[in-house]
């Protein structure tokens, strides 16, 4: 069985299941969030199946860098990089992880309060 038989991520990088994308380069995809916890929530993913901040490697510095230079576009796109925005990644059962496939959270067009 293959990754993307099993994870949801990659089978919308795969075109097996149904996004919305908001962006699309050959390492970064971003699509929007299913359940929107505010006005815009957007998820930005590596094409690449990493699971999780926990398995990034040395070498992956700059497709980091690339996933969030996408998430500041987006959010300027999207008008809210003058109201202000969160870019959230969740790591592991605590930190609230649910798709075990790295992603970075957009969220904005309301105030978000403080962090839990
Ligand atoms: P987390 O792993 O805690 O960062 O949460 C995963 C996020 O993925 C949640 O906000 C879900 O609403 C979102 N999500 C799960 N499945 C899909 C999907 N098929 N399309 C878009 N967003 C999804
Ligand atoms: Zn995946």
């Amino acid at each position: 069985m293959s990754l993307t038989d099993t994870c949801i991520f990659c089978k919308i990088v795969e075109g097996d299941a149904p996004a919305d994308f908001v962006y699309q380069d050959e390492h970064v995809v971003a699509f929007a969030d299913i359940h929107p916890q505010a006005p815009v929530h957007l998820l930005i993913i590596p094409v690449r199946h990493i699971p999780s901040m926990a398995e990034v490697k040395d070498d992956d510095t700059e497709l980091l860098g690339h996933m969030l230079q996408v998430a500041r576009k987006l959010a300027e796109e999207h008008g809210i990089s003058e109201t202000g925005y969160r870019i959230i990644t969740n790591c592991g059962a605590e930190g609230g992880q649910v798709v075990f496939h790295l992603h970075f959270h957009l969220v904005g067009g309301k105030s978000l309060g403080r962090f839990a």
